[in-house]
């Protein structure tokens, strides 16, 4: 007797749908006729509106028909199948075809187990197959076309900052950008002002509370700035009105994108995690505590270091604390922290041009103007610049959250995020020097700190 399982579907939506048990009930009736066992039912219970949602009755289906568990799978009507019609089903169809298993409908002239059904499976694959590559080739077309001529993605809930139509902003969320960018620009944390939104009503335009990253990939959006970017790049200027500059917007996608940056937590538990060296081997010094013992810095083992080297977490700490407080009566460094701009501008330039050059070279290696060698050699020394103007940029394009006039004195008082800040900003790196032995108090000599300014 050959095995049989029955796939039923049941859309939430539509309740003039004959209910699960009919559908069941006319399946296993088709069985009984042809003489087929029934092994399995797999049933999907959806909601049309949920398109991702996730469908685990076909999914079984699909894996009883790979593992041969079944002979024949019985459905009510094809497209119970699935909601977006037969291209939807070219696996299924193809393991079908594949495994030699017969596909029977009770509302669709299909039985793949007769001479005359013969070869309908072969062909309904192929046109599923066929459907869906139309599909998608002119839904692509039809995407970009859209999208070169500037006009937003369809659909979709309301863009934050804008009115449903794109067609003008909304005041008090377009506010809350610039407010938001410009907090991350000056070192802000995006957890605190998520905690400022949230503690003021503020929520996104489907009525939900703001997340970290949310407001993260609402910051990275280039539709902020007003151009329309498809799979990834620009392709237009956005027919909307744009509510960042772009110079703002590519100094934020610049921190925001930082690898440095982690969001939540700050990563770097101990406050010189990576502005400490070793002088013996120049290996970067990575936090250590010993349970039980001191907080320490510690040249790590071979291949990073020469685990020779530790110091003192605590007493290393509050020596480059005092020595910031002493270098910030210089006014030198006053100026690099009054100095607005860092050379930021200069950075924003040289990125713009050089993802415009990589463009234009991958262009041209498209439309064979030049070899795939040259075009690997040109893009990887493009590429090596744009990244390093992008790291500049992230360090440049935080700006002191402090009260620049009055900052001697009041180290003790920042938090530990803010005194991460103003290393970042003031110190470049910082050396570690062997201790000399027998000394049992803390040597301030033996670090050597280099200065940014
Ligand atoms: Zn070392």
């Amino acid at each position: 007797m050959k095995r049989s399982a029955i796939y039923t579907r049941l859309s939430k939506d539509r309740p003039e749908e004959r209910s699960r048990a009919d559908q069941e009930a006319d399946c296993t009736a088709l069985c009984r006729a042809k003489g087929f066992e029934v092994v399995a039912v797999h049933t999907d219970l959806e909601s049309g509106y949920r398109r991702t949602a996730r469908r685990p009755g076909y999914e079984a289906l699909l894996r009883d028909v790979q593992a041969g568990a079944t002979d024949a799978v019985v459905i009510w009507k094809l497209d119970r199948l699935t909601r977006q019609g037969i291209r939807q089903i070219a696996p299924l169809l193809d393991v079908l075809e594949q495994s030699g298993t017969i596909l029977l409908s009770v509302h669709d002239p299909i039985d793949t187990s007769t001479a005359m059904g013969e070869g309908t499976l072969g062909l309904l694959a192929s046109v599923a197959k066929q459907e869906s590559e139309n599909i998608s080739v002119r839904t692509r077309r039809a995407k970009l076309h859209h999208a070169e001529k500037g006009r937003h993605k369809d659909g979709g809930p309301r863009p934050f900052g804008l009115t449903r139509d794109w067609s003008a902003v909304v005041p008090e969320e377009a506010r809350l950008i610039r407010s938001a960018a410009e907090r991350v620009l000056t070192g802000d944390s995006l957890r605190s002002i998520v905690l400022d939104w949230n503690r003021q009503g503020v929520v996104t335009s489907t009525g939900r509370g703001w997340s970290i990253q949310a407001l993260r990939g609402l910051l990275l959006q280039r539709r902020l700035y007003g151009v329309r970017v498809h799979d990834g790049r620009v392709v237009a200027k956005g027919t909307w009105p744009s509510i960042l500059d772009e110079a703002t917007s590519r100094r934020l996608s610049a921190v925001l994108t930082d690898p440095k940056r982690r969001s939540g937590r700050p990563a770097h538990s101990y406050l010189l995690t990576g502005f400490l060296w070793c002088s013996r081997c120049g290996g970067r010094m990575r936090s250590t505590h010993p349970s039980g013992g001191k907080r320490k810095y510690t040249c790590p083992p071979k291949p990073d270091g020469c685990n020779g080297i530790a110091i003192l977490a605590d007493d290393a700490e509050r020596e480059v604390g005092a020595q910031i407080l002493i270098a910030m009566d210089s006014p030198r460094l006053r100026e690099t922290l009054h100095d607005d701009d860092g050379g930021g501008e200069e950075f924003t330039v040289a990125i713009a041009a050089d993802e415009m050059k990589l463009e234009e070279l991958a262009q041209d290696w498209a439309a064979n103007r030049i070899t795939r060698p040259e075009w690997l050699v040109a893009r990887d020394a493009v590429q090596a610049r744009l990244d390093q103007s992008r790291r500049r940029l992230a360090e440049i394009a935080v700006k002191l959250p402090l009260v620049q006039e009055d900052l001697s004195g009041r180290w003790e008082d920042l938090t530990f995020d803010e005194k991460r800040q103003v290393l970042g900003v003031v110190v470049d790196s910082i050396i570690v020097m062997p201790a000399t032995r027998g000394r049992h108090f803390f040597d301030p000599t033996r670090l050597s700190i280099k200065w940014r300014f």
